[in-house]
């Protein structure tokens, strides 16, 4: 695998003879690496010929300076994991070969109301932020496919929708969510959960499970607060629970019984936030 942190020197590696043929799979991610990351690389790997991954913990989409100063990071061990799965390429860039022009932008993503719900509510600015590294990394790593996680489903959601408002022509692909053997979503967050969090930790799978399990046509607002409940009582305290259209991300009071729908949850175990969500249909 080589190390590249320059954007220029990207250019010369994929346009290499042999390189401008062969099609490219790009895995964005912030580091401290975990087999959730490694399932994005190994979708890539079997599509692509060329298999690039970026790490870059991306300042302007932390809402919160005590999120993005405490974001792990293990970069040693992150090397080694993508070299053991063969990633070709690692782009390692810094914030000011990502943003040469600085960090105040004029300019805004016209992405509508899919930022002004859910994650977009409770973290304003931070889809701003997610397309701003996405569009920037795209514009380096022209790539056949984009690989993200299901894991940040709204995220997939508003990246879709960057390709489609600035014609960049990228397939995405969304990988299922990889979770840990009691059902807690692998999250580069979770190292810094206190010990004594960890197994209450899980109760955020098992309240969108009992969405799941529970779901009938009718009102299902009943739903969200049972779950909302559990999750309180497990000791986290709830930034939202909610029942969406899968295509829209329309939240849902009322299940007709054939829409596609997926459960969502944000939620805090002391000063770590936790996400996760469900699809109710298989
Ligand atoms: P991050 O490093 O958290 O920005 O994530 C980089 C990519 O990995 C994003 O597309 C995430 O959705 C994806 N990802 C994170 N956690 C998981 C997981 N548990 N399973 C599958 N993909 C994941």
């Amino acid at each position: 695998m080589i190390t590249i942190r320059k954007a220029n020197d990207v250019a010369a590696y994929l346009i290499k003879p042999g390189a401008e043929s062969a099609t490219v799979g790009f895995v964005p991610t912030m580091g401290a690496l975990h087999a959730g990351h490694l399932s994005l690389i190994n979708e890539s790997k079997k599509r692509d010929a060329i298999t690039v991954a970026s790490i870059f913990v991306n300042p302007v989409q932390f809402n919160d300076p005590k999120d993005f100063e405490n974001y792990p990071t293990t970069l040693e061990s992150d090397i080694n994991i993508l070299e053991q799965a063969g990633c070709d390429l690692l782009f390692l860039p810094s914030v000011s070969e990502m943003y040469p022009n600085g960090l105040n932008f004029t300019d805004r993503y016209e992405l509508g109301e899919i930022e002004k719900v859910l994650e977009g509510e409770y973290r304003p600015g931070h889809f701003q932020g997610v397309c701003r590294v996405v569009h920037r990394l795209l514009s380096v790593i022209p790539c056949k496919h984009l690989y993200l996680g299901q894991k940040d489903f709204q995220q997939c959601m508003v990246i879709k929708k960057l390709v489609a408002l600035k014609q960049i022509p990228t397939e995405i692909i969304i990988c299922p969510t990889k979770r840990e053997a009691d059902g807690l979503a692998m999250s580069s967050r979770n190292i810094r959960l206190a010990q004594a969090d960890r197994e209450p930790a899980t109760s955020i799978f098992k309240a969108l499970q009992y969405i799941k399990n529970n779901i009938k046509p009718g009102d299902i607002t009943n739903l969200k607060t049972a779950a909302t409940q559990q999750l309180t009582e497990a000791g986290f305290t709830v930034d939202y629970i909610e029942i969406a259209e899968t295509g829209s991300l329309d939240i849902v009071t009322e299940w007709n019984g054939t829409k596609k729908l997926v459960a969502l949850a944000a939620a805090f175990l002391g000063n770590v936030r936790l996400i996760d969500n469900l699809l109710l249909q298989d």
